[in-house]
């Protein structure tokens, strides 16, 4: 099966989880559930963007340092405060930043084009030094947000900046998509967890830990259980505890080549339909998908690197459906800067980039072995070599997913 016929089968089974409302300060990097729209402008006011003198643009229009125009100073108008009173001809008003301009004005001359000392307050009269136009110095009520308009759509990633005009428009609780919980699993008589020192035989859980980074970079909880053993009973048991959990999907890892399906497939066939397929990729050609007790399963290959580029192939999609972003997968070209073999299935190389006259050049990491982890560390794409081609020639374009 190729990738994107296995895809089309694995990503209906994904929509949007439900919105919560949680509280604005809570709502850093989580998805926007709905569309938020403008309960007010902002600004709320047209207001000073200077420390100076509201004014009408037309008494100081011929203002110079050498012919100062001299006006009535009516009014000291703080930030925070609502001006009592509106200026009229041949008057001016003192005023701060960020404080509301008073009716009758239109344009604010800053304190520094004036004959008036800043700090003794407010002086019976002011000279300008300078013309101002109409808005000079002013920002316009609703000239960032107007009332009613639509300022973030769903689906948006909350980032500082969102979080701010939130603020500033008084959302202090937002919807946001529900986060998914995905439950983590490892299994094989080999593994040790991580703190466990080395035997004959045995190697670390990477997958572990890896699959649950993963899933907490895509904005998902990971539930992590206990290692499975390869015994039918050890096997039944977490996955018992996996479904307890009422995950939105299962993410194991291992047991789905061929030699090691046995006991796995047996659980599997216990608990619902799930699928052995062999997808045209490499990385990662076992994999296994299928709905056990409704609940979405996703069998990845058991080496580290096909585990991670299958979940990124196919996890990851799945999750974004969760909770309804766009797909952000950052693609590239670059051209091979060496000639790199493939088998005819779509490959995924682990490969480095330079930079040289504005084109990006590839470079393999070295060992390609799907058990070689360290490979995705040194990794900064995946160059993808299309199905049916059996050689990236040195010199030829290809898509390159970003890794960072
Ligand atoms: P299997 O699918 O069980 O045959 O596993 C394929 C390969 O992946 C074997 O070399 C396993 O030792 C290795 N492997 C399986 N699970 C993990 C894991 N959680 N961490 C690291 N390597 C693993
Ligand atoms: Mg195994």
């Amino acid at each position: 099966m190729n990738v994107d016929d296995a895809l089309a089968r694995v990503l209906p089974d994904f929509a949007r989880l439900p919105a919560e409302i949680i509280a604005l300060d809570d709502a850093y990097g989580r998805i926007l559930a709905s569309d938020a729209s403008a309960a007010n402008d902002l600004p709320p006011f047209a207001n000073s963007s200077m420390d100076g003198y509201a004014v009408r643009a037309a008494d100081v229009a011929s203002a110079s340092q050498a012919a100062p125009v001299s006006l009535r100073v009516t009014m000291d108008i703080p930030a925070g405060s609502a001006p009592q009173a509106a200026i009229g001809a041949g008057e001016a008003a003192r005023i701060m930043t960020g404080a509301m301009l008073p009716a009758g004005a239109d344009a604010v001359v800053p304190v520094e084009q004036t004959d008036a000392d800043w700090r003794s307050g407010s002086p019976p009269s002011v000279g300008i030094w300078a013309a101002a136009r109409v808005g000079s110095n002013v920002r316009d009520v609703g000239e960032d947000v107007r009332a009613g308009a639509v300022v973030l759509t769903a689906g948006t990633r909350l980032g500082a900046a969102a979080l701010g005009v939130l603020a500033g428009l008084g959302m202090s609780q937002v919807p946001v998509v529900r986060l998914p919980r995905i439950a983590v699993l490892s299994g094989g008589d080999e593994l040790l967890a991580p703190d466990e020192p080395l035997a004959p035989g045995k190697i670390r859980d990477m997958n572990g830990t890896t699959l649950a980074a993963l899933v907490r970079e895509q904005g998902g909880i990971a539930l992590r259980l206990p290692r499975m053993r390869d015994t039918l009973a050890s096997i039944r048991a977490v996955f018992a505890e996996a479904l307890a959990m009422q995950p939105d999907a299962i993410v194991s890892s291992a047991g789905v080549s061929v030699g090691a399906a046995d006991y796995i497939r047996t659980v599997l066939a216990e608990l619902g339909e799930v699928g052995f397929w062999k997808i045209s990729l490499r990385p990662g050609k076992p994999f296994a998908y299928g709905k056990l007790n409704g609940v979405p399963f996703f069998g990845l290959p058991g080496n580290p690197v096909s585990a991670m580029v299958t979940f990124d192939v196919f996890v990851r999609p799945a999750l974004l459906r969760l909770t309804g972003v766009a797909d952000d997968a950052t693609m590239t070209e670059a051209i091979a800067a060496e000639d790199i073999p493939s088998d005819g299935r779509r490959s995924y190389v682990r490969v480095r980039l330079r930079r040289e006259g504005g084109q990006l050049y590839a470079t393999t990491t070295g060992t390609q072995s799907s058990g070689a982890i360290t490979s995705m560390v040194m990794a900064d794409g995946l160059l993808i070599i299309p199905d049916g081609q059996r050689l990236a020639r040195a010199g030829e374009a290809f898509p390159v997913r970003l890794l960072r």
